[in-house]
């Protein structure tokens, strides 16, 4: 029999080096500070929502984008915490996590060969997606501690096949969170060059410092060319729910993502749905609050272990992953530096080459996820110290 092969698409997509940690973590029974699960409590009201929905039969397929109360409460929320008006009938497509709606949202907008610039150091996810769609990834640097980048260095990127920019607020790996005069600066040349925004925002309730999360569609100068995509995978610690959604700008781009959710995913969990919608509803500006105000704990907490033993930390403003300088680590690589670590302390964290599209640019970082018990995380600082 002749052999029967792959698609070519497969030679793109390489399993997440995050796993791959993962995997040689339980292997030496560490602590994995590779993987950002979060593995605090799912807020009750969420719980009760969903027990509520399926004994009151919400099981079936839901509409393709959502479930109408969960529509009406993202609607609700973006209006008062994101700036964003829209139209919860029209405009929003609930789906499987931010990942299942970045993706429909480039299977709708993006055709293959069109380029697409991501900041650098990346989420390894985008990059994939755009691979998954034949879309082109083009790479702006950002530069340690503050992760800046240089507008100069964006215009270079941007080619006559240039159709997208994709921003990530408040970033992982980086922590980066976007200031007005960096999407202003972004806006300018979206414009100029008629390009989409797609602004992945599922970070946006974890700012430290008084940083304040500022959603790009919510910009006059970008509302009509931005898909604002969110989930609730962190939020709520329900990685495993998989909800999300996408907002588009018009009617007939969002009727067109939702096509693609409804040929992937048909809907979103139907009694999930229903139990995220009441979490929104339930849930205070305290809850949110007090979320930050842990994991800014947990922040000084690794950020200090980090320093403390010469692995300088870049600290983030925002989301749950700190980037460490650690030079000082025997190995020509990141892997092999993450390895020696692994080892030697039992904490597993990503090699920085996972975030970069030339490995060298990060052979010197380590990526730590801090979203993790407290009493865990501490002993992971513990064991950081036998270095
Ligand atoms: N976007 C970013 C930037 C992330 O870091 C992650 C999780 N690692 C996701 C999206 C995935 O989110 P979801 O569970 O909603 O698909």
């Amino acid at each position: 029999m002749k052999k029967l092969t792959l698609s070519k698409r497969c030679e793109y997509i390489v399993q997440a080096e995050i796993r791959t940690m993962s995997i040689e973590c339980e292997k030496l029974e560490g602590i994995n500070l590779a993987q950002g699960v979060c593995d605090t409590p799912v807020p009750m009201a969420l719980q009760k929502g969903v027990t509520e929905a399926m004994r009151k039969g919400i099981n079936s397929y839901t509409r393709y984008d959502g479930l109408q109360v969960l529509r009406r409460a993202i609607a609700h929320k973006l209006k008062t915490f994101n700036g964003i008006n829209v139209d919860p009938e029209t405009q929003i497509t609930v789906s499987g996590g931010s990942t299942g709606a970045l993706y429909c949202a480039c299977l709708a907008l993006l055709d293959p060969g069109d380029e697409v610039i991501l900041f650098e150091p990346y989420y390894g996810y985008h990059v994939n997606t755009l691979d998954a769609v034949e879309a082109v990834a083009k790479y702006v640097t950002m530069r340690p501690p503050n992760w800046e980048f240089s507008i100069a260095d964006l215009e270079k990127a941007i080619t006559k096949k240039t159709k997208a920019i994709i921003i990530n607020t408040p970033a992982n790996p980086s922590g980066k969170v976007f200031t007005l005069e960096e999407l202003r600066g972004i806006a300018k040349l979206a414009n100029c060059h008629n390009l989409y925004i797609f602004t992945d925002e599922i970070y946006e309730y974890f700012l430290y410092d008084g940083k304040k999360h500022i959603s790009p569609g919510a910009l006059p100068e970008l509302r009509d060319r931005t898909i604002t995509i969110s989930g609730f995978s962190k939020t709520f610690s329900i990685t495993g729910w998989r909800i999300g959604y996408s907002v588009a700008p018009t009617a007939e781009l969002a009727r067109m993502i939702g096509y693609m959710n409804d040929l992937i995913y048909v809907c979103g969990p139907a009694p999930l749905q229903y139990g995220v919608a009441a979490g929104m509803r339930a849930l205070k500006p305290s809850f949110y609050k007090k979320m930050a105000a842990e994991y800014a704990e947990k922040r000084t907490l690794i950020c200090s272990a980090l320093e403390k033993i010469g692995l300088t930390p870049s600290v983030p403003d925002g989301a749950y992953y700190v980037l460490a300088d650690v030079s000082r680590l025997p190995g020509k690589t990141g892997k092999e530096k993450a390895m020696y670590l692994l080892r030697k302390t039992g904490v597993a964290g990503v090699p920085g080459e996972a975030f970069f599209h030339r490995p060298q640019d990060g052979y010197n970082l380590i990526r730590f996820c801090y979203a993790k018990d407290k009493k865990e995380l501490a002993a992971a600082c513990k064991r950081l110290e036998r270095i």
